[in-house]
């Protein structure tokens, strides 16, 4: 579902085509004009990058730490564009929050002329330097200055637009990723290839994105200020994970819940700030929290309701994520009789002549169902995707075959009229 294909001659009630892979038969009843949604989990390691397809929206949420989602954009998904020298354009890009995991593999992104942004939202919580003599001296932490009213501190620095960072700038008082980031966009402003940077908070609409024939909204549910001021959970960490950018995504009837890096101390600041509304959490697929850590709560996910979950995270890392408790919990508060967890980390291996397959988890919805599918660690020559339907009535899934299209006797290299 949502490949695009190009069709070179009808013969009875199949097509044969074309796809970026490869050319084929296809049968009438499986091909359609209308792409439904396409998620993409992309696989960097530690951290977050997932690609939105809608119509043709595109929506990046997140960009890892390293290359990695470059790579696969260049490399991979939009290759054959760009061998055309086309100009990649992305409609939105939400950074949940500001730890590098999440943003630092935008930069490079930002900072190359192949690349055109709309609008690119973030949650306004900057990053400066821990060297309290660099920074300005109101600033008691690198997140800004906290203020307390009554028993409970408040983080009040942040910013609606990184334009109005100003003079921090100039004096370095950036931490050192984030000030590179500040100044790629910069850049990319200056040459009219982003057109601005603006805060998500539960008060700001996210733009409506028409689809015809279909309802597609997105739904800011957090981070929720308090008078334009952060609750200070814990520590610096915490506070700037537990901020993240929440959006809930719905299309017809499905919807995925993308959590960032939230933790129980925030989760609990959503529940009671929605109370007697938590069903607006209810979600068929989570995208969950912090890459599976053990800081999660029950009522979150109790209010959630999941289907099904899908994980981002990386092997090699200190944190042991995902959390063996975490995994638990999705499989034990799913609705479904059969729940099924997906992890870029799991989907990743190593084939045989050593080489890593890098481990995407991707979503097609047509509005009613959702397909949830990884790559096989060996694929036979039929059937390449170990895959899921993830039924909206009765919250179960099974696995569904995904057959290839048979290979043409004769492929003809013509002009391709799809795009990958
Ligand atoms: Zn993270």
């Amino acid at each position: 579902m949502g490949t695009w294909v190009g069709v070179k001659k009808q013969i009875g009630n199949w097509y044969e085509i074309d796809t970026a892979g490869n050319s084929g038969f296809i049968s009438k009843n499986d091909v359609s004009s209308d792409m439904g949604l396409k998620v993409f989990f992309i696989d960097v390691g530690q951290g977050d990058a997932i690609l939105i397809e809608i119509g043709k929206i595109r929506i990046l949420i997140d960009g890892g730490e390293d290359s990695s989602l470059k790579n696969y954009l260049t490399k991979s998904h939009f290759q054959y564009l760009l061998s055309k020298e086309k100009k990649l354009h992305f409609d939105y890009v939400i950074i949940t929050h500001f730890d590098s995991d999440h943003y630092s593999g935008l930069t490079d992104i930002i900072n190359d002329s192949r690349f055109t942004f709309g609008t690119i939202y973030h949650n306004g919580i900057a990053r400066f330097t821990s060297d309290k003599k660099i920074r300005p001296k109101k600033y008691n932490t690198d997140l800004g200055e906290t203020i307390k009213t009554g028993k409970i501190q408040y983080l009040k620095t942040s910013f609606d637009n990184l334009n109005t960072l100003g003079n921090l700038k100039s004096n370095h008082g950036l931490q050192n990723n984030f000030y590179s980031f500040v100044k790629a966009l910069e850049t990319a402003q200056s040459q009219g290839r982003l057109v601005d940077t603006l805060r998500l908070t539960n008060k700001v609409s996210f733009p409506i994105i028409n689809i015809p024939n279909h309802k597609f909204k997105i739904e800011v549910l957090g981070p929720v200020l308090i008078n334009n001021n952060f609750v200070w959970f814990k520590d610096s960490s915490k506070t700037r994970n537990g901020h993240s950018v929440v959006l809930k995504l719905i299309y017809d009837d499905v919807s995925i819940l993308f959590c960032g890096d939230m933790n129980e101390l925030s989760e609990q600041h959503l529940l009671n700030n929605y109370k007697g509304n938590t069903v607006i959490f209810e979600s068929d697929v989570i995208k969950a929290s912090h890459h599976g850590s053990p800081d999660f709560g029950i009522d979150f996910l109790n209010a959630v309701k999941p289907k099904a979950a899908v994980i981002s995270s990386g092997d090699n890392e200190s944190y042991s994520h995902p959390s063996a408790d975490r995994l638990g919990c999705l499989g034990k508060y799913s609705v479904s009789i059969k729940p099924v967890i997906f992890a870029t980390e799991l989907a990743r291996s190593i084939n045989r002549s050593g080489k890593i397959q890098f481990g995407m988890i991707n979503l097609r919805s047509n509005g009613k169902d959702i397909y949830l599918a990884q790559m096989k660690e060996v694929a036979t020559d039929v059937n390449i995707w170990d895959s899921y339907l993830v039924n909206m009535n009765t919250g179960t899934t099974k696995a569904i075959k995904l057959i290839k299209a048979k290979k043409s006797i004769k492929t003809n290299k013509s002009s391709r009229k799809s795009k990958p």
